[in-house]
Order: structure tokens, then C-alpha cells, then sequence
């Protein structure tokens, strides 16, 4: 092994990346392990995907098809995809050139941004963002501006992103349904961006992978849905939260043939191609079984409902989410501590695993909450409700 302490200075990295530490899912997840607490920190679901996917997959991994994809992905999930996408939103697209399947949502949202963004663009988010943006859009040279969103309603506020619009103005990252505080756009906010955008060079990427996760009647808002909007969009999604298999690494990236074309040019280059069983599968999944993705805002909306009712005792405060499959809750009622300290001593002593909002934020506006995931077996639930109805 080589001897790291001695190593000659000259051979030391100037990090791109030097005040960034290891994400907080992974720091999460692996103190729930050591101190084997109930994990409902990282979005990851504690149950399997469809029975019929697995079995095509599997079909597919023995039966000779392990070699590479092309690099743009399988055409037949693409075709399904694009299918989907005209269902859904209306957005005709070619899945020759418009669609790109990627590993996982994080690769394309890393090609999207390095598409666009050059050394001095700015790019704008909405705080508490996910925290993959700020740190690709760094990589590139360019610098985020941070539009903070506060409790209870995570609303965005419009007139604060007119002020930050200039022309080093490249970019706008929306994510709706929004992760980490379950909140949705409603119509009016894709006026707003509409309103903003109009007559600039702004190209917008619309991280929209809990697209089919949104609750009580409401409506995606979908930047595919606009074709004003759209032609100026990269559209991300994922699989592994549709299907309940984050570990599998597969999503898509929608976007008109231009900004498709320079996406790939990147993404060729970054992994090529993606697994090609997996890939066979969910095409025939897709197709197979629209009744899934169309059926799946109900199926969280229950497990949503479990939880709340479950907590409605718990010295905890909160707002039903209005989509994704995390859960906020609010604990200025019984400790003032920072959200990273009760995270971590709720850890460690009540042996229930949680992620704190303030690292999604330039600045922590030092609000007191921390998120739940629920995307977890009844049994699972109930357990993490006794407990924190306990605290
Ligand atoms: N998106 C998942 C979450 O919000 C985690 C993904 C990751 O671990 N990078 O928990």
C-alpha cells in the first residue's frame, strides 16, 4: 500500500471539491448501521421490486443479453418511454434522438449541467436542494445562486429568483415533487418560471424523478407538459424510485434533439451505456404494466397516511406531504438542537435513523426539522412511529 503520509507534496490534489464531505445519505445510512437503528434516513424502499420485472431481468441475464447497450440505451425502452411520456404530458418525442437512458437520474443530472453550464454561468436552485447540484455545477466553474424555501409550505419565492436573473443567468434546476420536503409546484409556479425564462438564453433541467409519486388528486407539473418550457429542458427521471430499485442505477433524460445531442456527446464519455439486462427489463415491464407508474401516487399515498395517522400523537408537528415519499417532521416543540445533532442522537439513543433539512441549504436557516422516509413496509412504519411517538 502506498504510504500516504509521506507522499511528495507536489503529487498533492488541489481539490475542485475541497470543503465537500461524503454525501449524507451514505452518512446516515451507515450510522444506522453501526448503531442498528431503524433506518429511515436514505429514500430507499425496505421492499422488492415487481415480481414480473424481476423475472424479466432475470430472463435476460441468462439468456446472452450481458453485453453493451447502445451507447444512447436500448431502443425499446426508449420507445417506452417515449410512449409514456406523449400519455402522460402530451410532449411528442423521438426516441432516437431525444431520449437517453443514463445511470440513475445523478448521471444525467451530471451531463445536463456539464451541457450548459461554462466557467462564470450562474445557475440557479432552490434551497433545501438536492445535494448533487450545487457540487456538478461547481465542477464545471460555475457558481449557484440559492433561493431559500421556508417551512411550512417550501413555496418558492418568485420575486427573489426575478432579482437574482441576469445575463450570466444559464441554468434553472426545478424538483418537483420535491425532495427532501415532499412539497409539489402547483400550476402557478410554472407560470412564474414561464414569466422569468421568456426571451432568455435560460435553459431549465427539471430533476422530476418522483414524477409518479404525487398524492391527494394533484396534478405533476411536468415541464414536459409545455412545449415553450420544454424546448429549453433537460427532464430527468428514474426508475429506481418508480420501480423500487434505486440499487439498479437506471434513469432518463428527455430533451429536444439539440440539448439531447450535446447531453450525449458528454454522456458517451462518462459511462457510455448502461446495464443492458436491466435495461431489456424495464422496457417490458413498461409496456407491460402502465397500470404500475399510473397506480403508484396511491400506493405511497397509504403508506403517507399510515404514517401520519400513526404519528398523530408524537410530539412532532407537520404538513401531510404533498408528494415523494418522505415525510418532514417538525420538533421545536421538545428540543432546540440542530437538526445534524438530533439526527445523530436520535441515532444512536432512540436507534431511529432520520436526515436533517439544514445540509440542502447554502446557509442554515436553523429551522427544526428532520425527514422520514416512508417508503417502507407497514410493520417498518409502525416500529419507527412507536418509537418516535416515545421521544
Ligand atoms: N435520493 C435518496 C434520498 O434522498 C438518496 C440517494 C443517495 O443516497 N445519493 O435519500
Amino acid at each position: 500500500m502506498a504510504e500516504c503520509a509521506g507522499m511528495n507534496t507536489s503529487l498533492k490534489i488541489a481539490s475542485k471539491l475541497p470543503d465537500v464531505g461524503t454525501t449524507i445519505f451514505t452518512v446516515m445510512s451507515e450510522l444506522a448501521r453501526r448503531e442498528g437503528a431503524l433506518n429511515l434516513s436514505q429514500g430507499f424502499p425496505d421492499f422488492d421490486g415487481p415480481g414480473y420485472l424481476l423475472e424479466r431481468v432475470q430472463h435476460y441475464l441468462t439468456t446472452g443479453h450481458n453485453q453493451y447497450a447502445p451507447m444512447m440505451g436500448v431502443p425499446a425502452l426508449r420507445v417506452a418511454i417515449a410512449e409514456k411520456i406523449a400519455a402522460l404530458y402530451d410532449c411528442r418525442l423521438d426516441p432516437d434522438t431525444e431520449v437517453t437512458i443514463t445511470s440513475g437520474a445523478t448521471e444525467a443530472l451530471f451531463c445536463a449541467i456539464a451541457a450548459v453550464v461554462n466557467p462564470g454561468d450562474e445557475v440557479i436552485v432552490f434551497d433545501p436542494a438536492y445535494d448533487s447540484y450545487q457540487p456538478v455545477v461547481r465542477l464545471q466553474g460555475g457558481k449557484t445562486l440559492h433561493v431559500p424555501m421556508h417551512p411550512p409550505d417550501y413555496r418558492v419565492d418568485w420575486d427573489s429568483v426575478r432579482d437574482l436573473v441576469s445575463d450570466r443567468t444559464r441554468l434553472i434546476i426545478t424538483n418537483t415533487p420535491h425532495n427532501p420536503t415532499g412539497t409539489a409546484w402547483d400550476a402557478s409556479d410554472i407560470e412564474s418560471l414561464r414569466d422569468i425564462v421568456a426571451g432568455r438564453r435560460i435553459y431549465l433541467l427539471a430533476d422530476e424523478v418522483y414524477e409518479h409519486i404525487v398524492f391527494d388528486g394533484r396534478e405533476h407539473q411536468s415541464l414536459a407538459r409545455h412545449a415553450d418550457l420544454f424546448e429549453r429542458s433537460f427532464v430527468v427521471s428514474s426508475f429506481g424510485k418508480t420501480y423500487h430499485t434505486t440499487g439498479w442505477k437506471i434513469g432518463y433524460c428527455c430533451a429536444p434533439v439539440e440539448l439531447s445531442e450535446e447531453f450525449r456527446r458528454i454522456h458517451q464519455f462518462v459511462t457510455f451505456t448502461s446495464n443492458t439486462p436491466v435495461q431489456l427489463g424495464l422496457a417490458d415491464f413498461l409496456s407491460a404494466h402502465p397500470e404500475h407508474h399510473l397506480l403508484l401516487g396511491a400506493f405511497y399515498q397509504r403508506k403517507r397516511d399510515l404514517f401520519c395517522r400513526l404519528l398523530a400523537d408524537s410530539p412532532f408537528e407537520f404538513v401531510p406531504s404533498a408528494g415523494t415519499y418522505f415525510q418532514l417532521l417538525d420538533y421545536s416543540k421538545f428540543s432546540n438542537e440542530r437538526d445534524s445533532e438530533l439526527a445523530v442522537r436520535l441515532t444512536k439513543q432512540a436507534k431511529i435513523a432520520s436526515i436533517p433539512v439544514s445540509p440542502f441549504y447554502r446557509e442554515d436557516p436553523g429551522h427544526r426539522v428532520l425527514r422520514f422516509c416512508f417508503a417502507k413496509d407497514d410493520e417498518t412504519l409502525e416500529q419507527g412511529a412507536a418509537i418516535l411517538c416515545g421521544l
